[in-house]
């Protein structure tokens, strides 16, 4: 992983959330207040822009300043949870380099970890969690038994579908959606979606 796959993964990001402006408006509408679309763009295209400037870093260096100004420009729950996902990996790959899978599936469990205690929640709450955490445990074994990156690319897109899909009957525990109940069910959860496509977004990326 090089700072240009970084980058490149912005610009698929991108993308990925600019196609799905009304699912992620109206996922956030139902069970939300509506700004998580907004929000995602805001943040997306924050770091679209930075690229000139990030060029030339080192990838931990990207992966931290890409947080640093996810934290100061996207709102809302989501801003800082990603934010803090960044500087999770970012620490990681800082420590164990960035030229073997098995470090990229510890810096991406490391920053899954680190919204996990920001946000103070876990597995089953209705949150973004129900894809990155299965995701990241799914990272971790493949890469473990020297899996091929083409391999993990396509497990983790179906992994992170599966748990995207299975927040729809859960209620939420956490987050804006906490306070309805029963209400939330039948509905997917907004920041599980937009994690869901921008893993595939990245996976897709990978031959
Ligand atoms: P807000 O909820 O402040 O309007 P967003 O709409 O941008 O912010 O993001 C909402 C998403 O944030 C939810 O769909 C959920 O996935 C995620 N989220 C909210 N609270 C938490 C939490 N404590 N831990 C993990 N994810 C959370
Ligand atoms: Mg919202």
């Amino acid at each position: 992983m090089n700072s240009s796959f970084i980058l490149t993964s912005a610009d698929a990001i991108q993308d990925a959330i600019l196609q799905h402006e009304s699912e992620l408006e109206s996922l956030d509408r139902a069970i939300g207040d509506g700004d998580h679309y907004i929000n995602m763009k805001r943040g997306a295209q924050a770091i679209v822009e930075m690229q000139p400037e990030l060029a030339a870093l080192t990838p931990d260096a990207v992966l931290n300043k890409i947080g640093m100004k996810l934290l100061s420009t996207i709102g809302g729950a989501s801003g800082p949870l990603l934010a803090s996902f960044f500087m999770g990996m970012a620490k990681v790959i800082k420590e164990k380099g960035n030229t073997s899978i098995t470090s990229y599936a510890s810096a991406f469990s490391a920053g899954v970890d680190t919204i996990r205690q920001r946000g103070k929640a876990d597995l089953g709450e209705k949150t973004m969690l129900d894809v990155l955490i299965p995701v990241a445990n799914q990272f971790t074994a493949l890469a473990a038994q020297n899996a091929s990156a083409k391999e993990i690319s396509t497990a983790l897109k179906l992994t992170a579908e599966q748990g995207m899909l299975s927040t729809k009957d859960l209620i939420a525990t956490k987050g804006r959606a906490a306070g309805l109940g029963e209400r939330a069910i039948g509905h997917i959860d907004p920041g599980a979606k937009s994690c869901q496509l921008m893993i595939e977004a990245v996976c897709n990326l990978i031959q």
